[in-house]
């Protein structure tokens, strides 16, 4: 679930495409990976699309069998820059980080770690749930003003249920139709989780908000465009509101928020702004350096050759 980024993802220096300022709905094919031995379809970052408001990074993992031999293994590894955002449709996974934190994660929860100028966790399979494993995990761009500040971490257990017609949603993070989550924001974000019945559903949206929507299980029609498991559909600016259709039930996510406009650098699991900084950063996790503290986990720590402009040809 914490998933390194690659040059397969999106060319660390290559430029954002422009963003569109109307609305639209550009469907494009997850990138089909495997992470802690799960599949997995990222659907940011891509070529072409690297943010979505400060959203930077969205793996869909599974749905997966846990057994006695197979589930989630992710050693301990660094973050920078970042939150990091878990929620599960199914299963259990159990977060571990260099705050001392210990929190299993069920569905319907929420996991949000910031890592600030240093954080690093491991996620791990809980040893005793056998079953689907069904979830997302998504990165959130931290900007200027907190990226160095300190690492933290936050469980929320209850978050807001908003019923609309023919679907229900769930409030991760940020305002949805007037119901707030509590989960911490830096920029103005919203997250959400639909559960859609037959039939056809109107959101509200914030014209100021750039949108993305990924199909969790089952289709969703967003005005002629399907959307099916494995894509990621990228909506732009300018909406009041969104109709979403389903002939059959469907679970969707959707996320959102101002377009961020700090040009970011990614790399295996740092968010940064320059290669300077992520090299400094890389070097300290190699060292064990105080930054990254330690993570109590049986598994092994992880680490990743040089970032290619280090690589000798
Ligand atoms: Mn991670």
């Amino acid at each position: 679930m914490s998933g390194p980024v690659a040059a397969a993802d999106a060319p660390p220096t290559e430029p954002d495409a422009s963003h569109p300022s109307a609305a639209c709905v550009e469907v494009t094919d997850s990138r089909i990976a495997e992470v802690g031995g799960v599949p997995i379809r990222r659907g940011l970052p891509q070529r072409g699309r690297r943010t979505v408001g400060p959203w930077c990074f969205e793996d869909h993992m599974g749905p997966t069998q846990v057994t006695e031999t197979g589930g989630l293994d992710i050693g301990p590894h660094p973050h920078i820059g970042l939150h990091t955002v878990t929620w599960l449709l199914a299963g259990e996974v159990l977060h571990r980080d260099s705050l001392g934190t210990e929190q299993l994660i069920r569905p319907g929860q929420l996991n949000l770690m910031t890592a600030g100028y240093g954080v690093a966790h491991s996620e791990e399979a809980t040893g005793t749930y056998r079953g689907e494993l069904h979830g997302v995990q998504l990165w959130v761009a931290q900007p200027e003003l907190t990226r160095n500040g300190d690492p933290a971490f936050e469980h929320h257990a209850d978050l807001p249920s908003v019923e609309m017609d023919n679907s229900v949603a769930t409030v991760i993070a940020g305002v949805f139709s007037g119901h707030l989550s509590r989960a911490r924001t830096d920029t103005p974000l919203v997250a959400v989780d639909g559960v859609l019945h037959p039939g056809a559903s109107t959101w509200p949206l914030r014209p100021e908000f750039e949108y993305g929507v990924v199909a969790l299980s089952g289709s969703v029609s967003l005005g002629e465009q399907v959307v099916a498991p494995g894509q990621f559909a990228y909506l732009g600016v300018g909406r009041q509101e969104l109709t979403i259709s389903a002939t059959d039930a469907a679970r969707l996510l959707l996320i959102g928020g101002e377009p961020f406009d700090e040009p970011i650098i990614m790399w295996w699991n740092y968010v940064a702004r320059s290669r300077e900084e992520i090299d400094t950063a890389h070097q300290d996790w190699l060292d064990e350096h105080q930054r990254f503290g330690r993570v109590d986990s049986p598994l092994l720590r992880m680490t990743t050759a040089d970032p290619p402009w280090r690589r000798r040809t």
